[in-house]
């Protein structure tokens, strides 16, 4: 069964089609980048996965639940979630409470539990040391990581990112290469926008190419990147 099956689906903004009839089945585990020209509705797509924007027709089915709006918004994003590409970090809280809150909020989780979590993402994405510090103090590349920490807090299978490395520096940009890499061996679906060749060709399994709101093509990287 396909982590993501998606049949005709179609999203307007007003009486403009932002998204055409798009269709696909991605696999538990895949590695998918999103490329095409600005405007195309790269971004307008994965947002349309964790309902940010509800698409018009079609059939959207995550983990073989349809998705549409008698969908539990809490839940869908629990296990739908998303890295933005300007982090979205919540600047009066510290590390530790950005990857704490949603959880605690949202799942009711008990503080100790959710801590000792959050504690083992940060150092998986190699950050624990900066746990009481506040965003504004990391660093781009730290913030990244920990708005990854944040999305794994709560567990979900699938994780969207939208540009992550537009503002990372080329090392900070194999870091979150490596921490997408392990991510995806867990059995996590990722699904990223981004413009960056390098990093699409390192991380895809398959790329999907967008233009005026259609999927044209998909396919290995190969087929999008001479070898060098
Ligand atoms: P991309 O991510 O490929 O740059 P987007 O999905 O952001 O493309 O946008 C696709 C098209 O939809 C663009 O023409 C954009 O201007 C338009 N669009 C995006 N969001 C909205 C919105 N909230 N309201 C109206 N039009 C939008
Ligand atoms: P991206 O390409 O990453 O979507 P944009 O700068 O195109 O970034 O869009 C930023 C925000 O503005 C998004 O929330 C998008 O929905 C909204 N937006 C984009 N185009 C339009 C538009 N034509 N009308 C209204 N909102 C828009």
């Amino acid at each position: 069964q396909a982590a993501i099956s998606i049949r005709k689906m179609s999203k307007f903004y007003g009486d403009f089609l932002a998204l055409d009839r798009i269709s696909i089945d991605i696999a538990r585990g895949e590695k998918i980048v999103v490329l095409g020209p600005s405007g195309s509705g790269k971004s307008t797509f994965i947002r349309t996965l964790n309902r940010i924007e509800p698409h018009d027709s079609g059939v959207l089915m995550i983990d073989g639940a349809i998705v549409d709006e008698t969908t539990g918004l809490t839940e869908l994003r629990g296990a739908v979630g998303m890295v933005f590409q300007n982090y979205n970090l919540f600047p009066h809280l510290t590390v530790l409470e950005n990857c704490t809150l949603a959880p605690r909020l949202v799942r009711r989780a008990h503080r100790e539990a959710t801590e000792a979590l959050a504690r083992q993402y940060l150092a998986q994405v190699g950050i624990l040391e900066q746990a009481e510090k506040f965003p504004i103090a990391l660093s781009g590349g730290q913030q990244q990581r920990v708005a990854i920490a944040r999305a794994l807090c709560m567990a979900p299978d699938v994780i969207l990112f939208d540009e992550p490395t537009a503002a990372l520096d080329p090392e900070a940009i194999k870091d979150v290469i490596g921490i997408i890499d392990t991510l995806a061996e867990r059995g996590i679906t990722i699904i990223c926008v981004t413009h960056e060749m390098g990093f699409a060709r390192h991380i895809a399994d398959r790329v999907l190419f967008m233009d005026r709101g259609c999927l044209i093509e998909t396919a290995p990287p190969d087929r999008f990147f001479t070898a060098p």
